[in-house]
């Protein structure tokens, strides 16, 4: 199982906005974290990858055929969970996965089945009868991913899926897609590292378009290995490292205060450590500007 996405490029408004830029990468199962700040081209690949956008150029292919030709048999095996869903919140979320299965074509006794298992994996089955208004943010993300792993997915395209939820929710939909995630291609977007530091098996980081690199968590992690640093400092002085620098953690220590950062050049002349990276730290120096 194979889904290699190739050259893609995407703008919008006449070309004034580049979403994506030659944007290539090859899936295969395993969970997969596109990582990468607001507009940095997330959803677009996302929509693109899921046959609801069509790039400018650059293709597709899902075990070498384009999805362009699978047309409906690539769609029978893709589960997708759109960043902005139109809730339907006068449906009851029975009433919905309904729905969804229909627009699957799924048949009625495959449906019925598929739906009262799902409404236990995802932890709904007593809010089944309840409407979707009523839902919180957790038990409405929930609900979106239960539909798009209604006809068992073997590419799962999940846009967001943490956004707004509390800590606690979170971790409970992470778990949920790590146990999930078996035997499948899964696409996870977010700009919160630790949704996916530990359960993908490789990070995708995006950034205007472009890919910026990809790889193991740990890989990435080495390449800022000896740059980053824990600085001591005091209050006159906090603002040229908050100006200057990328500073991912400060804490006062007696009348002290310690600057984390990350960089190139770290100052002469102060009081300076250097620590172990973390994916937090790769995120600000990719996304970040400072020396
Ligand atoms: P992300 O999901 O990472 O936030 P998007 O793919 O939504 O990023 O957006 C990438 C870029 O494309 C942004 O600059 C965004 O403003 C622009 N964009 C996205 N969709 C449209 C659209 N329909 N029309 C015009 N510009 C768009
Ligand atoms: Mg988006």
């Amino acid at each position: 199982m194979e889904l290699k996405i190739a050259n893609l490029s995407k703008t919008y408004k006449k070309g004034t906005v580049k979403a994506l830029d030659n944007f290539s990468v090859t899936l295969t199962s395993g969970v997969y974290g596109l990582l990468g700040p607001n507009g940095s081209g997330k959803s677009t690949l996302m929509n693109i990858i899921t046959d609801n956008l069509n790039a400018d150029s650059g293709e597709v292919l899902y075990d070498g055929d384009n999805i362009k030709k699978l047309g409906k048999s690539y769609r029978s095996l893709l589960g997708y969970m759109p960043q902005q869903q139109g809730l339907y919140d006068d449906f009851t979320l029975n009433r919905f996965l309904w729905y969804m299965a229909a627009l699957k074509g799924l048949k009625k006794k495959e449906a019925k089945q598929k739906i009262v298992s799902l409404l236990e994996t995802v932890n709904l089955i007593d809010s089944a009868h309840k409407k979707l208004g009523s839902f919180s943010g957790g038990m409405k993300q929930r609900a979106l991913i239960a539909q798009a792993l209604l006809n068992d997915p073997k590419v799962l395209i999940l846009d967001e899926p943490t956004a707004g939820l509390d800590p606690k929710e979170r971790i409970r939909i992470r778990n949920f897609i790590s146990e999930i995630a078996e035997d499948k291609i899964v696409l996870i977007s977010t700009h919160v590292v630790s949704d996916i530091e530990f359960i993908a098996k490789e990070i995708i980081l995006l950034k205007s378009g472009k890919l910026v690199s990809h790889d193991t968590c740990d890989n990435l992690i080495k390449e800022i290995e000896n740059k980053v640093f824990e600085i001591e400092t005091d209050k006159e002085s906090l603002k040229y490292f908050q100006d200057n620098y990328r500073v991912s953690n400060l804490y006062h220590n007696d009348d002290k205060i310690i600057v984390r950062t990350v960089t190139d050049n770290p100052p002469k002349g102060c009081k300076t450590e250097s620590v172990k990276p973390t994916l937090e730290d790769l995120y600000l120096y990719v996304f970040e500007n400072g020396v």
